[in-house]
Order: C-alpha cells, then sequence, then structure tokens
C-alpha cells in the first residue's frame, strides 16, 4: 500500500504568495490547495481532507488567529497541524498563535528551505501520533476476541482496513478482499442493507451511543450467515467522525431471530422468559402469562400445497399475531411488553408481561383465534388454519421458566384434544392428561411392532332387501394390559405421529384378503363389500394410489369390492388435489365414501365435484332423527340427487329402520344389526344369513339372532 501524498492547505489573501508556495510545495510532492481568506478556509477543511495548514496571520477580514481559533475548536494540533506565516516580527502576535494552539510559526519574507523543514517536521509528528493512536485502538479492538472479524474505516479516505478474521469468516483468504467499503455492503442481504447503511449513518451523526446490527452477510459459498455488527466512530474534539472502527462476530447458529417470519426465535424467546421470570421472582416485576399456539392442520397443508406455500402462510401468521396482539385493547392500553416468537416449525409463543389477569389473557387469546379464522389467499388458494391455544400464567410455585412453556404447551394440547381451534388455560390435571397421551404414543409405537391390532367387522345392510351389502373394517388394539383399545383413543395419536400409515396400511391388506375369502365362500348374491376407513394423513401419502394397487393385487380382490372412507378434513385442505386424486382411485375401479357426513365443514359447492359413490350419515343427527329429521331428510334428498347411494350410521332401533326407510335411506349399519365383531364371528352372520333358519328364537346363537333382526328388516 502506497502511502497517498499529505494534503496542504495555504491560506494567504495575497496571490502572489499563495501561487508561489503552492507551486513549490507541489514540486515537493504534496497535495496543495489554497484558500484565499479565513472563511474559505474553514469551509475547505470541513469538507476535505487536509493534513497540515499553512495560515496567514494577516488577512483582511478574518485575522489568522481568529481562524486558527475556529480550527483548534475542532482539531488539536496533533490532529490538524497549522503553521503561522507572517510578515512582521512581532512576538506578541507569535505568543497569542502559540497559545490558542498553532505549532510553528515562520516569517516573510520566506526562506524555503526552512518552510519545508518545519512542515516535515510537524507532518511526521502528525504520523508518528496517528499511527500510535490507530494501533492503540486496533489493538483495543482486537481483544474484542480473535473470533471476530475486525474492521477500521477511515472516513477521510473512504477505506476500510478489514482485519484477515473478517475475511476468511466469509470465506476468502485475505488478499482476495481490498479495501472498499463496498465489500462489505455488497455482501449485505438486500433486506438488511438500507438499514445497516442507516444506522450506520445516524451513529456518525451522533443519535447513538455505539452502532450495533444484526444483518445477514453473503459468505462465498453463496450461503447468508448471521452477523452481529458492533462500532464506535473515533471523532475529532468538534464531534466529527474522522474515523470508525468495530466488529463483526457470527451469530447465525445462536442467532435469536427466526429467518423465516422475522420473529425472536426459541433462543430469544427463552431469553426473554428468563429475564421476566427472575423479575416475578424477586418481586422487581409483576407477573407475566405466556400463550402457546400451535397450528390445527398445518401438515395437512404443508403436504398439499407444498413446504413453500406453508412457509408462505407462516409468515403470514407471524404477521397476523403480531398486529392482533398490538391492536388488543390491553396492550394498547397499558402499553405492555410483548414479544412474540417463533419456536418451532408451527409454533409460536407470546409473553404478555406485567399480566396478572387472566381475563386480559383469555380476551387476546380470543382475538388471535378470531383473526386466524378469517382466511388467508396463498398463491391462488384460501385456507382457514385454525390454531390450538394454551395459556399459562406465572405463580411463584414455579422453579424454572422452562416448567410455564411446558405447562403453556400442555393447555395447548388439551385445546387440542378438546377439539381444536379453541384456547385453554392451564391446569394441573392437564400434566396428567398429557403424561398419559405420551404414554400412549409410546405404546402404540410398541403395539404396531408386535401387531397387537385385529380387524373387526361391522355389517352394511341393504335396508331394501335386508341382506348384508358388504362390512366395515374397524380396527381395534388388543392391547397386552389394557384389553381392547378403543380407535378413538389412539386414532387421533396415531395420526399426529404418523403411525396410521403403517397402521391403516396393515389394515387395509388384512380386510381386503378377508373379503376375498368371504366371496370366495358365500358366492350367491352380489359380491361383498369391503368398506376402510383411509385417515386424511394416509389420504395423503403420494404413494396411495400404488400403495391400493399393489394390496388388491396380492389379494386378488376384484377393485370395484373396495370402498375407502374419507372425510371432509383429508379433502378440504387441498379440494383441487383431492379430486385429482379420488379421480385415479376411481379410475382403478375402487369405490369411495364421504364419512361422518354434516360433521365438517361440507362444502356443498365442492360436493358435486368429488367423484363419490356414498354418502356415510354420521351417527349424530341418525341418534336424533326421531325428534328432528330435518337434516337426516336433507342429506337424503342431497345424495339422491348427486347420484350417490345413503349410508345411514349408527341405527339403533327398529323404529329409526321405518324412518330410514321412509324418508327413501337405501342402506344401514348400526348396533341393530350387529356391533363390530371379529372375522369368525362375522363369517357365522353370512353363514347364518345363507341358512336361512327359520327355528325359535330361544336357543339361537347370537350370530343367529342378528341375522334374524337382518331379516327382520326387510319386512319393516
Ligand atoms: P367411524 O368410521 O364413524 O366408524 C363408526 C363407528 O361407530 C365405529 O366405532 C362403530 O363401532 C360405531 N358404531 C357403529 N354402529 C353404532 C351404533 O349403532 N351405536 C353406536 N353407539 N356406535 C356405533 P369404532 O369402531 O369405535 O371406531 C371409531 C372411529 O375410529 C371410526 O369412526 C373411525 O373414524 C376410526 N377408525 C376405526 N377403525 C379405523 C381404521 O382402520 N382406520 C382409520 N383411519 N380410522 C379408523
Ligand atoms: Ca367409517
Ligand atoms: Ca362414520
Amino acid at each position: 500500500m502506497t502511502k497517498a501524498p499529505d494534503s496542504l492547505l495555504v491560506v494567504d489573501d495575497d496571490s502572489l504568495n499563495r501561487d508561489l508556495m503552492m507551486r513549490r510545495l507541489s514540486r515537493r510532492g504534496f497535495n496543495v490547495s489554497s484558500a484565499v481568506g479565513g472563511e474559505a478556509a474553514l469551509q475547505w477543511i470541513k469538507e476535505n481532507q487536509v493534513d497540515l495548514v499553512l495560515l496567514d496571520i494577516e488577512m483582511p477580514e478574518t485575522s489568522g488567529l481568529d481562524v486558527l481559533s475556529a480550527i483548534r475548536r475542532d482539531y488539536t494540533p496533533a490532529q490538524l497541524p497549522v503553521i503561522m506565516v507572517t510578515g512582521k516580527i512581532s512576538s506578541d502576535d507569535m505568543v497569542q498563535a502559540l497559545n490558542i494552539g498553532a505549532n510553528d510559526y515562520i516569517t516573510k519574507p520566506i526562506d524555503f528551505p526552512v518552510v519545508l523543514a518545519r512542515i516535515q517536521t510537524q507532518l511526521s509528528r502528525k504520523h508518528a501520533e496517528e499511527a500510535l493512536r490507530e494501533s492503540e485502538e486496533r489493538y483495543a479492538l482486537a481483544a474484542l476476541g480473535a473470533n471476530d472479524g475486525l474492521w477500521d474505516w477511515d472516513l477521510i479516505k473512504s477505506k476500510i482496513y478489514f482485519s484477515p478474521r473478517w475475511k476468511s469468516m466469509l470465506g476468502w483468504e485475505e488478499h482476495e478482499i481490498g479495501e472498499d467499503p463496498d465489500e462489505w455492503f455488497q455482501r449485505i442481504h438486500p433486506d438488511d442493507v438500507d438499514r445497516v447503511r442507516a444506522d450506520i449513518a445516524g451513529h456518525l451523526k451522533e443519535l447513538t451511543p455505539h452502532y450495533e446490527d444484526e444483518y445477514r452477510m453473503l459468505h462465498r459459498n453463496g450461503n447468508y450467515l448471521w452477523m452481529l455488527g458492533r462500532g464506535l466512530a473515533v471523532r475529532t474534539n468538534g464531534g466529527k467522525a474522522y474515523r470508525m472502527a468495530g466488529s463483526q462476530t457470527d451469530i447465525t447458529r445462536g442467532k435469536v431471530v427466526d429467518i423465516l417470519t422475522g420473529l425472536p426465535n426459541r433462543v430469544l424467546f427463552m431469553d426473554r422468559l428468563s429475564r421476566s421470570f427472575e423479575r416475578a421472582r424477586r418481586g422487581r416485576g409483576k407477573a407475566f402469562a405466556l400463550i402457546f399456539l400451535d397450528l390445527d392442520s398445518f401438515k395437512l397443508i404443508n403436504d398439499s400445497f407444498g413446504h413453500l406455500m406453508g412457509d408462505q402462510l407462516l409468515v403470514a401468521i407471524a404477521g397476523r399475531l403480531e398486529a392482533t396482539v398490538r391492536a388488543t385493547d390491553t396492550v394498547a392500553r397499558f402499553g405492555r411488553n410483548h414479544t412474540i416468537a417463533r419456536i418451532g416449525g408451527d409454533e409460536f409463543t407470546i409473553l404478555l408481561e406485567d399480566t396478572t389477569n387472566a381475563v386480559d389473557v383469555t380476551r387476546i387469546a380470543e382475538r388471535i383465534a378470531k383473526e386466524l379464522g378469517e382466511p388467508f389467499a396463498i398463491g391462488s388458494q384460501e385456507v382457514f388454519p385454525t390454531a390450538s391455544i394454551g395459556i399459562a400464567l406465572y405463580n411463584p410455585n414455579y422453579q424454572s421458566p422452562e416448567e410455564i412453556l411446558r405447562d403453556a404447551d400442555t393447555a395447548m394440547y388439551s385445546a387440542k384434544a378438546l377439539g381444536k381451534g379453541r384456547y385453554e388455560i392451564f391446569d394441573a390435571n392437564m400434566r396428567a392428561n398429557t403424561i398419559a397421551r405420551l404414554q400412549l404414543e409410546t405404546e402404540l409405537r410398541r403395539g404396531i411392532e408386535r401387531k397387537e391390532f385385529e380387524v373387526y367387522y361391522q355389517a352394511l345392510v341393504s335396508l331394501e332387501t335386508g341382506r348384508i351389502w358388504g362390512f366395515e373394517a374397524l380396527v381395534r388394539w388388543k392391547h397386552s394390559t389394557r384389553g381392547l383399545v378403543s380407535p378413538n383413543e389412539f386414532i387421533p395419536v396415531a395420526e399426529e405421529t404418523g403411525l396410521i400409515v403403517p397402521l391403516g396400511q396393515w389394515v387395509l391388506k388384512t380386510s381386503c384378503q378377508q373379503a376375498r375369502i368371504w366371496q370366495a365362500r358365500f358366492e350367491s348374491g352380489p359380491p361383498l363389500l369391503i368398506s376402510v376407513n383411509l385417515s386424511a394423513r394416509h389420504f395423503l401419502q403420494p404413494d396411495l394410489v400404488q400403495q391400493c394397487r399393489e394390496v388388491l393385487d396380492e389379494t386378488q380382490l376384484s377393485h370395484s369390492s373396495l370402498n375407502l372412507e374419507v372425510t371432509e378434513s383429508a379433502m378440504m385442505p387441498d379440494p383441487e388435489s383431492a379430486i385429482d386424486l379420488m379421480g385415479q382411485l376411481k379410475s382403478l375401479g375402487i369405490k369411495l365414501a364421504l364419512d361422518d357426513f354434516g360433521t365438517g365443514y361440507s362444502s356443498l359447492s365442492y360436493l358435486h365435484r368429488f367423484p363419490l359413490d356414498s354418502l356415510k350419515i354420521d351417527r349424530s343427527f341418525v341418534s336424533h332423527m326421531m325428534e328432528d329429521d330435518e337434516i337426516v331428510r336433507a342429506i337424503i334428498t342431497l345424495g339422491r340427487n348427486l347420484g350417490l347411494k345413503v349410508i345411514a350410521e349408527g341405527v339403533e332401533t327398529i323404529d329409526q329402520i321405518k324412518k330410514l326407510k321412509d324418508l327413501g335411506c337405501e342402506y344401514a349399519q348400526g348396533y341393530y344389526f350387529s356391533v363390530p365383531v371379529n372375522a369368525q364371528e362375522a363369517t357365522d352372520l353370512l353363514t347364518a344369513q345363507n341358512s336361512r333358519l327359520t327355528a325359535t328364537l330361544d336357543g339361537w346363537s347370537p350370530a343367529a339372532k342378528k341375522a334374524y333382526a337382518l331379516a327382520s328388516v326387510a319386512e319393516a
């Protein structure tokens, strides 16, 4: 690095003196400028880099002494040496000048070698002091940590010294990065660079005591790293920054902000939570509340729309949460501090400080639930992502901030278990439930490994003929200690953990095998239908069609004997893909039923586009049908208009059967005919039906009794 020539400023009102001096000094390699009077000189110094001033003491407008005083207000003699030039030897003036802070003086007529010698003396002293100070400052910076990249910015020359570490952090060799400030700014992420520039400018203008920023820097390998930048300006006595130095620390690993949403991440959130916790515990701060929020169907949305859309949704939700919490009157009114963070994939937390009031917190939770209920436009789609919300309030029994987070999480789980899209405040019972649930999950995994499951079958009956039209396969868990466990208990956990997929595959295969056996044994009449429940998670498996094809090939079951029962929750997140997938299943010859019809958020506008074969009326409507048959009637009419078979679930009495027949319903299933039974008992049912027993009821086997019930249907 060759040293730039020193810049001299010659201030003299006499043009002859000025030009002479300029020419001679220029010839000696200085970079010389001149000013005619005091005002012009001060202006020049303000705007330009000057290393030394030759200042005429006698000037008409502003005297040399006044100019000197003005310079000394901004610069020490070491920072900007001034040599006074005087025509007469007046010791008074010179003494005064030296007192004000002149470094030296020369007299006219000018003896140039003397002038040169004095200039050199002043300049070399100035450079020596500069070098010393620079190395001291740099040393102080280096002490900040060898792991940090250091920079030292000469604002006058607009050059930055970047330390070797600064360069290697970004993957570059020492010689590959120069001294241009753009080496830095061009590597800052486009979303961050304006902020960084503004923050530096603010510090240079003394708006901030020091500079500090977090921003992303481009590494040679194309990735961005999160950096913490810190710096401090070095100023003249007058406050003008002429140099700024600082450090850059890689904080990517412990980065405190979630890159996707810009919200604090778990690390930062836990930090804030800990602080609130400590304050509350020492009695210095008020209590606080924690809200834990988990989206209910994010996996579905991600699986069906793709991750990019999923990301967009998370960003949109983050924005809506911010706006909602800030707009909540209790937050606005009391100026409460809050922190919203994303601490996991689709998990958000909100820390509400200075909150002792459960009412306030629930109001916020209600607001959030309502706001998230409004549709989000993601791409060309609208999605309605509900969330389950858990609330925990600080109390002095808590031993650590983690416990509060755990309890808010538990309350969130409880909200999910109670039907999702709602909030719950933590209470101690919840914890017991969570533990039980965790245990269930562990046991379920083991149960699947050990094949502790069995498929039960429930008859689907034609109300017209009273004959068994098919069976619905219903899985049972033969738990080693708890006996038969109801699917209502373990299917939701299996769904959540993904265990439903291997389990569902097993049910599909087992029941298709069984159907094939029955079809071979009971040949009279139309072939038996086997109806298999397909969970939403399973429905969205990309290889579902392939799975079905393989099972049908393997079991040799005719394709039209398989009926898949799907619920609206599987189809609504992305109706278009669902329609496409169902079309593929249909083209294999498989039949499709819409299960639990009427309980979901049925979108009637889509119903006619789903390539369905049947609708199953949910048991809740059938069980209230005798008091109020409006819904059942409407569903039957709807089904008929769409050309679908309608199956009534949960039929328990002969009166219900009569009513259903009156309303035009053709198929039913329920305890009236048969509870779900194992394969052997189901076989007995079919046998009894086919042997047409006419004996008296007494002495009949249970299967024969059921067969009788079946036969009586046709007459009802
Ligand atoms: P679902 O698909 O609505 O199945 C009908 C449920 O109603 C069955 O409960 C059945 O035993 C019950 N049921 C049938 N008739 C009557 C009646 O007359 N009265 C009463 N009170 N209940 C009746 P189950 O077997 O406990 O299954 C519960 C739910 O678990 C099923 O509801 C289904 O959603 C799910 N499930 C069962 N097996 C499977 C499976 O293999 N895969 C998947 N994905 N889900 C399954
Ligand atoms: Ca079903
Ligand atoms: Ca059902």
